[in-house]
């Protein structure tokens, strides 16, 4: 099995930040033309929390899954796991309007249907949850479980991103920077290396030096919701310490407690 999963690896590993996948200036400009979202004032003006619609995207497809960990679990399945906790957290928590977006398909247009589902549904907040990896120049090879694999123990750590070009910019940002504080008060540092010259085309301005929001304009979960929207990057399956802390118990619970801490801070001060 050992040149089949290698082969399955290497694919992967270049495309190992599919996660981000970016609107390219066509379909932005197209955008503004024709599916400008319009700002719908009653979004987050107020949050009354059995009412509150959280949608908690799960990312990437079983198709198309995302990063592949350190010792090759795809990216989905950590996504899929720690989305339904958050989900169940919230709900447990009195924001029963909270539901779990589970998508399928290909890359691309599984975006699209996300954005569909969650403007549809009208949501308030939408969420995606991810795990990190790192660029494929930084990658390094290790064996595990008979297999060439891949690794990268050089960065750990959770990050927010926010884009701009969302209409409820303003209430993202606080909502991202208040899951970032909640993550930092569980002992959680987030990963700093979004602003360094090794990330090449994924690297990010730097919004909140404290607890970790950055900024990503073009991501399409973030720029054509109509609703404010957050993408969660939970941790780093590529480090190998770090991913096994991604099964941890101990750390679900921190990452789901700390949203639902933010989300009910965010609607105390509404
Ligand atoms: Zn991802």
């Amino acid at each position: 099995m050992g040149q089949p999963r290698s082969i399955i690896a290497g694919l992967v590993a270049s495309i190992l930040l599919s996660s981000l996948v970016l609107v390219d200036a066509v379909d932005a400009a197209a955008a503004r033309k024709i599916a400008r979202p319009r700002p719908k004032p009653s979004s987050a003006a107020k949050c009354e929390m059995p009412k509150f619609r959280i949608v908690v995207d799960v990312g990437h497809t079983p198709d198309s899954y995302g990063a592949l960990s350190a010792r090759n679990d795809p990216e989905f399945g950590f996504n899929f796991r720690l989305a339904r906790l958050i989900t169940a957290k919230l709900k447990s928590e009195g924001f029963a309007a909270t539901r779990l977006l589970v998508t399928d398909g290909k890359a691309r247009p599984s975006l699209f249907k996300r954005v569909g589902a969650a403007n549809e549904g009208r949501a308030d907040l939408f969420l995606s949850v991810h795990h990190d990896s790192v660029p494929d120049k930084l990658l390094e090879t290790w064996e595990f479980d008979g297999a060439k694999s891949y690794f990268s123990d050089r960065f750990s750590g959770h990050s927010l991103f926010v884009s701009r070009q969302n209409p409820h910019f303003a209430t993202s940002l606080m909502l991202a920077r208040m899951i970032g504080w909640q993550l930092k008060q569980q002992g959680l540092h987030y990963a700093s290396q979004y602003t360094l010259p090794v990330m090449g085309r994924y690297r990010r301005q730097l919004l909140d030096k404290d607890v970790g929001v950055y900024r990503y304009d073009g991501l399409v979960v973030l720029s054509r919701t109509r609703s404010a929207a957050v993408l969660l990057e939970a941790g780093s399956i590529i480090n190998r310490d770090e991913e096994m802390e991604m099964n941890s118990p101990e750390r679900h619970e921190a990452v789901a407690g700390a949203v639902a801490a933010a989300m009910r801070e965010f609607c105390e001060k509404r």
